[in-house]
């Protein structure tokens, strides 16, 4: 047991893997800019666990902001999830995505190794595969990212592999999530993404919850069974089990080793707005539009690497997910705002 420090721990997956490594007996120490994150739920996350976790209010960019919060406490390891992560406006705006996410890695490498700190759990992303030869995908599979945002994540993925090479001190695991969807079960802590969803399922919920019209389906002409785009979506209380997983494990590693996560199973599009309205008891309004640009059409973990060397498997299935998920939106139509 020791202290884990957490950047971008007040977001989405970030408050759901505090809550993973608090209740595995670790002290927890959150830096977040809370720009795309909500001090609330770190709040939350004490009162679900009964654990004192400590925010910093600080963009990791910051080198010596992050070096105030790293001399406050002794940290015995990180996990590091701070970063932008909008396929999208990582389009708009490429040279943003490339300095912030960039200059983060290379600022906490930075302050970790001024503090003797050599062991990281990195939040990568399935995006680093691109449009992959064959499914499912191994971790051996090329990278060649599609869009800015995943370029600035096999970018640091390479800056990683590189530290590592060069400093055997350090032992880094490198998770490739695939699409992390669902709530805690409490309904305490959820996706509450600023502005207009960019993703499946938050989108859906808002929908469903009245506070947007009608989902479109990216297009329904795939080479797929139903037309619709696969994806491999997985509980984020899977998720964030799986970054205590990769932390006992990095002592085993020999130096940089990525893990995707992920359940192996595949659904369309419209198997998940069918199984969300299942668990809404109504159907979700949707209509089926054009293709949006850089999506492949099929996308599923292999899932045997992290089985093996993580001892860690994905529990929950796509109805928990959808259940877990609805719960959250509907407790909190507004996410974190004051007054939800
Ligand atoms: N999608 C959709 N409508 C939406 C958002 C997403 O049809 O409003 C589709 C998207 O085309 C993809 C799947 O849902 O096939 C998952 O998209 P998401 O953005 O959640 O994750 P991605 O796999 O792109 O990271």
């Amino acid at each position: 047991m020791g202290t884990i420090l957490v950047t971008g721990g007040a977001g989405y997956i970030g408050s759901h893997v505090c809550l993973a490594v608090a209740e595995a007996g670790h002290d927890v120490v959150v830096v977040d800019n809370l720009v795309n994150g909500s001090a609330t739920a770190v709040e939350r996350v004490g009162e679900l666990t009964g654990a004192s976790i400590e925010l910093h209010v600080v963009d990791v960019t910051d080198r010596a902001a992050l070096d105030r919060a790293l001399d406050a406490h002794d940290v015995d390891a990180a996990i590091h999830l701070a970063g932008l992560k909008s396929v999208g406006e990582s389009m708009a705006e490429p040279l943003r995505y490339y300095d912030v996410n960039i200059n983060a890695a290379i600022s906490l490498i930075g302050a970790l190794e001024r503090h003797g700190v050599f062991r990281l759990v990195f939040s990568s992303s399935a995006t680093v595969y691109g449009e992959p030869d064959g499914v499912p995908i191994p971790e051996t599979a090329r990278r060649r990212s599609i869009n800015p945002y995943g370029r600035t994540k096999q970018l640091q993925e390479d800056l990683f592999f590189d530290v590592a090479a060069a400093d055997p001190r350090w032992h880094i695991g490198l998770l490739r999530y695939f699409n992390p969807v669902g709530a805690h079960p409490s309904g305490r802590i959820g996706e509450d993404p600023a502005g207009t969803p960019n993703n499946l399922m938050p989108y859906l919920m808002q929908v469903a919850v009245g506070r947007r019209d009608d989902l479109t389906v990216f297009g329904d002409d795939y080479p797929t069974p139903d037309g619709t785009c696969i994806r491999d979506y997985l509980h984020v209380v899977d998720l964030a089990d799986g970054h205590v997983a990769a932390l006992d494990a990095l002592d085993d590693v020999a130096g940089c080793r990525p893990w995707n996560l992920g359940t192996g199973e595949g659904y369309s599009v419209l198997e998940v707005i069918g199984a969300a309205s299942r668990a809404i008891g109504r159907p979700v309004p949707h209509e089926v539009g054009p293709r949006r640009p850089g999506d492949v059409p099929e996308l599923v973990a292999d899932v045997t690497r992290a089985q093996n060397e993580l001892g860690w498997r994905a529990e929950r299935d796509l109805a928990a997910m959808c259940a877990d998920h609805w719960r959250w939106q509907q407790q909190n139509p507004d996410g974190y705002r004051v007054g939800a």
